[in-house]
Formats: C-alpha cells, structure tokens, sequence
C-alpha cells in the first residue's frame, strides 16, 4: 500500500518548509504522492498581512518552485493544489485564484462574511470563541461546512471536517450533543457527493483523536462518504504524519479503501 500525503504545506503560505524540502521529507519517508496545498489566496480584510495565504502576486513563483522540486525528485510523485478556504460569496476568487489547481481541499476555518467574521483557529486570537461560546461556533461552522459543500466549487475533498475540536480539551468544549450536526454534516457531504478527509493534525495538537472524530468516521463510513488520508503537514517533519496509522484507523471504522488524486484530475480508490 502507498503512503500518500493528500494536505500539506509550504512556507509559500503558513508553512516553514519549501517545496524542496518537503519534497524530501516525503522520499525520506516513504510517501510515495504528495500533494502540495498551501493556503489559496485571501481577500485582504480577512488576512490583511499576508501571512496565512499564498498572496496574489507571488502564485507564478509559487508554481514554479512547485515544479522546480517535482523536476527534482522523480522518486516522488507531487500533485499541485491548495487548501481554499471557503467565506460566502468566495466563489469568483477561489475559481480565478486556484485555477490550474489538480487537487482543491475545501476548509471552513472563517466564520462569518469575509468583510466581518473572524478565524476559529487562531490560537493566538480566541475572541470567537468567548463571544460566541463553543456551542455557537459549533452550530455556526456546520451551517458553514454545509454551505461549503454545497456550493458550486469544485473542491475535491473537504479537509478536516470538525475542526472546532481542535480546542475542545483547551476549554473550550460544547455542552450539547454533536451527534445532530454530525448527522447534518454526514447527510451534506453524502448528498453533495463530497469526499471528506482523514487528518492526522488532531493528534499533534492535543486533540486526542483524529480530524473527524471517531464517532463522526464512523457516520461518514456507514453513509458511504469516501475518505483521503493527510497529515496538514506544516513543517517538514511532519510530512506524511502517521499517514499509515490513520489507514490502519479507517480500516477499524470499516473502511476497505480510501482515495488518492491522480495527475490527470481524477481520483483512484486504493485499497487498504
Ligand atoms: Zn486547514
Ligand atoms: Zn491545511
């Protein structure tokens, strides 16, 4: 069985590592397709500095130092993509930014109108979740997720699908019961045809399971959702994280396969 990265990251964005050095994380480690999906572009009043983005004007040199590393190392298949956030009225700009794009993720991490809203994994800005409370972010990042999937945009995979757990054991933990908008989320995805992804972020981040949760796979799996497998690798090292532990989660959940992207713009079932 391949490891493959399916979400990973590069200086180019909020990463720390270049192209070329993730490029040889993944030989190191035996993954044999990465797939490279830095932050698409943002609108200025939602990133105002830059920093969580592949800003507009540096996407042809972001290209080409893509290209320059997969020219580099045969002995490692690398796909060009990038994780899009998705804001209402995102369309236009994530069509015109990610355009020649072979694999889109689609991220909620904004919540709110991209003029007015704010980031709910920001760990050095919580506002949100003290106005809000965690059961508010909760109910309005499914209502978000579920926009998300439903929208006309292309996007290949929806990463990271309950990324509001990401600080559930930093106090900020619902008091209802998610099972209502798991359904709500499992039902989306299916009826929008969406493939959802297996992260391995959570666990390097206290989360103490996987993105989604286990209880939420397990609602994916019986609805028939297909999954990919990525680490969110943000540094080098963590390319290809416990890529083939979270195979061996999915197969416990019940899966038998999960998807990888192919270079064509299609996508293979592996088996696992
Ligand atoms: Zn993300
Ligand atoms: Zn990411």
């Amino acid at each position: 069985m391949k490891v493959v990265d399916c979400h990973t990251h590069t200086c180019f964005s909020d990463g720390t590592g270049t192209f070329e050095e993730n490029a040889r994380a993944a030989e190191a480690v035996g993954c044999s397709l990465l797939v490279c999906t830095d932050h698409l572009t943002l609108p200025s009043s939602m990133d105002p500095a830059g920093e969580a983005q592949v800003v507009e004007g540096d996407l042809p040199a972001h290209r080409a130092a893509f290209e320059e590393a997969r020219a580099a190392h045969p002995g490692v298949e690398m796909l060009y993509g990038f994780e899009a956030d998705w804001y209402p009225g995102c369309e236009d700009d994530v069509r015109r930014w990610s355009d020649g794009a072979q694999v889109l993720l689609g991220s909620v991490h904004w919540l709110g109108e991209k003029d007015d809203g704010a980031w709910i994994d920001d760990v050095s800005d919580l506002t949100i979740w003290l106005k809000l409370g965690p059961d508010e972010v909760w109910r309005r990042y499914v209502a978000a997720w579920c926009a998300a999937c439903e929208s006309p945009l292309a996007f290949d995979v929806m990463a990271h699908p309950d990324l509001p757990a990401r600080f559930s054991h930093e106090g900020f933990a619902p008091s209802i019961d998610l099972a209502p908008l798991w359904d709500e989320m499992v039902a989306c995805a299916r009826d929008t045809g969406r493939r959802v992804e297996l992260s391995t972020a959570a666990l390097r981040k206290g989360v103490g399971d996987y993105y989604p949760s286990c209880g939420l796979l397990e609602r994916f799996f019986a609805a028939g959702v297909p999954i990919t497998v990525g680490s969110d690798a943000h540094r080098p090292q963590d390319v290809a994280y416990d890529i083939e532990a979270a195979y061996g989660h999915a197969w416990d959940v019940g899966y038998r396969a999960v998807e990888v992207p192919r270079a064509d713009g299609g996508w293979a079932s592996m088996p696992l």
